[in-house]
Order: structure tokens, then C-alpha cells, then sequence
């Protein structure tokens, strides 16, 4: 807290230097008082702010970087005709992302020695000078990331790619975290990436019992839509879908994500009628959706049977364009890289056995590599939600079941959109690779194992084969299982638990990995406010017991039906 007379403003002002030496300066606009004068980034400290946590504020909504860490540089009064300001100037010593102009003002990278050029407002000369005797001596702002690109792919093919550095780093776990976030599959990584980044908080660990990204996360059949009815979904789905779109690019990790279409036959007229009608409902919510006549999808998916006399025949489908596939790994592995060089500490290898609550608030975890303290807990444990919950002493509206995935030996680019049918249960996809992936339905009993049955496996092959059969002498190269966390209303449950300090982010039955982005950010915004974006409102546990479910299918209570 600062002390100083009470009709004088405090500000906080940041000099961010570039890896040429060169100092970031704005200039302000016809909004602004002194209109055409040049500046250092900053603002006004707010009641009770200290200069350091102003300044991140400030230079977040101003340019668009988050500060990770600022020295002291000088501080002093001065007086304006008509107002008396006390300038604090702190050097950014690390930041993540680029600045931007986010309120429309000029932004420049100016030598130290140009910056008399330069028609700045009074105050800064005295900085200036400085400046320009420190030269030399001062340290460049450092971008956390070290940043991948065509120049860096280039330099590292010099040394035969073996110095490229870690991605992230291989911590102790400490004795106390502001935040703990349990799982390090997306949706864990992704919030604790988010926390950081958009929320400012600093201590956050991430536990994984295994390897990250080891879990749901990286068994799945990686299809991304927002092609959901019900406005709570709906603008969820999208929310997440927006920021799929711009990932690769925040992330500076290359996700793979593919806009390749997400198309749903429809095999009645009736399920085409329900399609017009989810088609609608979405263009309301301001989501792409095309309903598709059965020659559009003949031409096309033009290996897909259509023919009369097929099993299952087609009388149309819906299709939304922006939706696609993304490459899974990358996006556990982006996030992690993301959240690590924000000072998020992931721990792999570190099973939570235990969750300590007092007079019904979260004190800390117990692990098997020992026990930590915090005050807020969040699970992103899919799953294994119901278990994890049950360490708090709670139960919960979930239920675990297997699902399978599989693939195809690689082929030559034949299915080029991702193609879904509701009468078999099946989703198709080919892979970058060329092998063609699929899965379908549950295996029907509850369980915990990451493998599944036979019987299954049959069926799905069985499906796959009756929408293509020109794939019924290729060999199947892998199967797998992931366990499922079924809700009751197959819709997620991103919210507070009913222990103060815990949150949850589980229940994502079949359709989690599209909602990774969106999951992520929709958790940290929970837990950093202790309560729910607007768009994660109707995503809540309460609403088990006040009867405000969000079934899309209509198919009732019961968790494999959906
Ligand atoms: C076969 C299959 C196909 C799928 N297809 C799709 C699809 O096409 N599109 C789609 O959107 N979704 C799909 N899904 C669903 C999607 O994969 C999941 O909903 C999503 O990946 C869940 O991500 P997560 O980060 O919550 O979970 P996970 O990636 O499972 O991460 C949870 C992590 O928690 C860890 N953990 C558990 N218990 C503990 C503990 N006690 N201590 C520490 N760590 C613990 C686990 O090891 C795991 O790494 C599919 C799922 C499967 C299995």
C-alpha cells in the first residue's frame, strides 16, 4: 500500500526493453489528455494495489503482456498544472506475449538514443536520461518462451536437433501451493495455463500420477464441433471453438488443429427433421451449420455408401465447417510448455491419495510424494472424478465407464471431413498420418481400466463398415480404452463443490477434448473469483438437485445413454 498526500495520483509506468535495446513507448490519443504526446506504458494504481500488481494490470489491458516479473527503477513526484502525480517507474524484467495496441494508441520500439525524437511528456526526461547513461548495462524484457519458429527450426538442424531446450521443467513438488490443480490431462493444464496467464496467480501446481497427457487426453478420437442445442452448451462448445481457432498462435505450439468439418448423416426423416432443428437452434446462437442433402454429402465424401439398399441409408446429415480435428498430444504438450514458462509446476509421477479438508474448507493434498498445502483445489481428473471426490467425502453425479478408439494401418487421403452416425454410433476421421480412426460406443458396465472388450471392438468395425465398405480388407493396427467420466445429463459439470476451496471440471462423457480451450478457461476464471463465468453458469453441480439439466438428447438419467 502506498503512502502519499491525498490529493497526489499514483501511477505505475513499465519499461519494457526489447532484445535490441530498444524501449516500448505509446502514444496517447484523442481520448486522452495531452493528445500527441509519447509515453511510457502504464496507468493509474488503484486503492489498495501495489505498483508491481498495477502495473501487470495495467500493461495487460493497455498492450496485451502479462508481466511475470519488474525491478524498482525510480520513483518521484511531479505536478502538473492541473494535477500532482507520483510516477513509479519499474523496468519489466519477463513478460509473455507480444504487445499489442489495445486501446487504439501508436505503439513504437524506439532506441533509447531516438527517444528525443520523440515528443514525450515531460515527466519521462528524467527517465530518459537515465536511460540513455545505463545503456549497455540494462537488461532486456525476457519473453518466457523461448519462442519456436522457422529461424529457431533452422538453428537446431545445425546440431542435429539435440540442443533444443526442455519444454518444461522436472520440479520438486513444495510444501505449499496458492493453487493445486489435480490432473495433468488438457483440461488441468489448460486451467492452470489460464490461471497464470489471464489471472495473474503465481503458485500453481499441477499433480499427475503418471505422465501428463497419459490419460483421456491422449486416447481420443480428437474431433472439435460446438454443434449443441441448448444455449447453455452452445455458447460453451463455441466459446471453446473461438479459442481453438487462435491456439497454435497463443500457445506458439503448432496443435494441428484442422478445420476440416464435423458432418452428421442422418438416416431417417425424422432424425433429419431433428437436425433442421438443431441447425436452427445453433445459427440462432450464431454457430455455422449447414443441413445437407444426400447428393451434397455423395460428392462430398464420395467413399461413403450411399446407396438405397445399405443398412443403414442416408437421407442427409448436418454439417459444421469449422469444426475438425486437432492433434491431442500437442495440445497437452502446448498447454504444459505455456504454463511451465508462466511458473506453473507440473509434477508427473505425483498420485493424490488423500484431500485434506478442516471445518469444511480444502487445506492441502496428500501425495505419494508427500503432503502439500492449499487453500484451493481444483479436480481435472475425468474419470477418475468419482474417486477423487471421494477422498473429500463427496459423491458425485458420474459414473466411469470404458471407451474404445481405433486405427487403421495409413492410407492415401480418402475421408477428408470427420464423419459421425447416430443409428450405428460411430465417428470416422483419417489422421494427418492416413490412418483412419474410429470409435463408438461404450462397453457398457463400469470400470476404471484403460482397455476395453472385444464384443465392442466388433461392433464398431461392424459399423464402420456398413457407411464404408471399401475399407473391409484393411488391417486394424491398434485399439485402445479410456475411461469415461459419464454424467447424468451427459452435459459437464465446471463449478464449486460443495467444500470451500474445490472445485470441479469432470463429466465430460465422450466430448471433453473439443472442450479443452474452453474448459480450461471457463475453470481458472472459477477458481481464480471462487464462482462461475457466465458462460460455465449452467454447467453447475446444483444443478443435479434444482432439476435444471441439460440433457440434449433427452434420453434420461442414465449415464451410458448418452
Ligand atoms: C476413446 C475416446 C475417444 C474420445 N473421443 C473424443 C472426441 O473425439 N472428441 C472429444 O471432444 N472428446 C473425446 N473423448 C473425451 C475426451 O478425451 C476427454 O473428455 C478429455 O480428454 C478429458 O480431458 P481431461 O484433461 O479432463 O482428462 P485426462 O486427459 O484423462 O486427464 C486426467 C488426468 O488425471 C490424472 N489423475 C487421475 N487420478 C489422479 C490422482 N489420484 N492423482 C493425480 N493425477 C490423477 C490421470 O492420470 C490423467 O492424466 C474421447 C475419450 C476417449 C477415451
Amino acid at each position: 500500500m502506498l503512502n502519499i498526500e491525498p490529493d497526489r495520483i499514483s501511477v505505475a509506468v513499465g519499461l519494457v526493453l526489447d532484445s535490441r535495446h530498444r524501449v516500448l513507448i505509446g502514444c496517447r490519443t484523442v481520448r486522452d489528455q495531452y493528445f500527441g504526446k509519447w509515453e511510457f506504458p502504464g496507468g493509474k494504481i488503484q486503492i489498495g494495489e501495489s505498483v508491481s500488481d498495477a502495473l501487470k494490470r495495467e500493461l495487460d489491458e493497455e498492450i496485451g503482456i502479462l508481466v511475470i516479473s519488474s525491478t524498482h527503477f525510480d520513483s518521484f513526484n511531479y505536478d502538473y498544472p492541473d494535477r500532482k502525480v507520483r510516477l513509479n517507474f519499474r523496468l519489466v524484467e519477463r513478460y509473455s506475449g507480444e504487445p499489442n495496441s489495445l486501446e487504439q494508441q501508436d505503439l513504437r520500439w524506439v532506441e533509447i538514443n531516438d527517444l528525443g525524437r520523440f515528443d514525450m511528456l515531460a515527466p519521462n526526461f528524467r527517465i530518459i536520461e537515465q536511460l540513455r547513461k545505463m545503456k549497455g548495462r540494462l537488461r532486456m524484457a525476457k519473453s518466457p518462451f523461448k519462442r519456436y519458429s522457422g529461424f529457431s527450426l533452422f538453428r537446431n538442424a545445425l546440431s542435429n536437433h539435440r540442443k533444443w531446450p526442455r519444454a518444461w521443467r522436472d520440479p520438486e513438488p513444495r510444501k505449499s501451493y496458492d493453487v493445486i490443480i489435480i490432473g495433468a490431462g488438457g483440461h488441468g493444464l489448460a486451467t492452470a495455463y489460464y490461471l497464470a496467464k489471464l489471472h495473474g496467480v503465481k503458485n500453481i501446481a499441477v499433480l499427475e500420477k503418471g505422465w501428463l497427457g497419459g490419460g483421456n487426453t491422449g486416447r481420443n478420437t480428437t474431433i472439435v464441433r460446438s454443434n449443441y442445442m441448448l444455449d447453455g452448451n452452445a455458447n460453451f462448445y463455441e466459446h471453446s471453438l473461438k479459442l481453438w481457432e487462435g491456439l497454435s498462435k497463443d500457445l506458439n505450439y503448432n496443435v494441428m488443429f484442422s478445420q476440416r468439418g464435423v458432418l452428421n448423416l442422418a438416416h431417417s426423416d425424422s432424425e433429419m427433421e431433428s437436425f433442421a432443428i438443431r441447425g436452427n437452434a445453433m445459427r440462432l446462437n450464431g454457430i455455422d451449420a449447414e443441413l445437407l442433402l444426400p447428393d451434397q454429402i455423395r460428392q462430398m465424401v464420395p467413399h461413403l455408401d450411399c446407396s438405397q439398399t445399405t443398412r443403414y441409408p442416408i437421407f442427409g446429415g448436418l454439417l459444421q465447417e469449422r469444426g475438425g480435428t486437432a492433434r491431442h498430444d500437442a495440445v497437452a504438450w502446448g498447454y504444459a510448455r505455456g504454463a511451465d514458462a508462466l511458473g506453473v509446476d507440473i509434477i508427473q509421477n505425483c498420485e493424490v491419495s488423500g484431500i485434506r479438508v478442516k471445518n469444511n474448507r480444502v487445506v492441502g493434498v496428500d501425495t505419494n510424494r508427500g503432503s502439500i498445502d492449499a487453500p484451493k483445489v481444483g479436480l481435472a481428473v475425468a474419470g477418475n472424478s468419482s474417486r477423487l471426490a471421494a477422498m473429500a467425502g463427496l459423491k458425485l453425479p458420474i459414473e466411469s465407464h470404458v471407451l474404445q478408439a481405433m486405427v487403421t494401418e495409413p492410407l492415401k487421403p480418402i475421408i477428408h471431413t470427420v464423419v459421425t452416425s447416430g443409428a450405428s454410433h460411430v465417428y470416422i476421421n483419417q489422421t494427418d498420418k492416413g490412418e483412419v480412426l474410429f470409435g463408438g460406443d461404450l462397453d457398457l458396465y463400469n470400470s476404471y481400466a484403460q482397455r476395453g472388450n472385444l464384443p465392442r471392438i466388433e461392433y464398431v468395425v461392424q459399423s464402420v463398415l456398413t457407411l464404408f465398405p471399401c475399407l473391409r480388407r484393411v488391417r486394424l493396427m491398434r485399439t485402445w480404452g479410456g475411461v469415461m467420466d459419464m454424467s447424468m445429463d451427459g452435459s459437464p459439470i465446471i463449478g464449486k463443490l460443495p467444500i470451500d476451496g474445490m472445485y470441479l471440471n469432470g463429466g465430460w462423457c465422450y466430448g471433453g477434448f473439443k472442450a479443452t480451450p474452453g474448459s480450461g478457461w471457463c475453470f481458472a476464471h472459477t477458481i481464480a473469483h471462487d464462482e462461475p463465468h457466465e458462460l460455465n453458469k449452467a454447467l453447475s453441480l446444483e444443478r443435479f438437485e434444482t432439476g435444471a439439466l441439460l440433457d440434449e438428447k433427452g434420453s434420461g438419467a442414465f449415464a451410458f445413454s448418452h
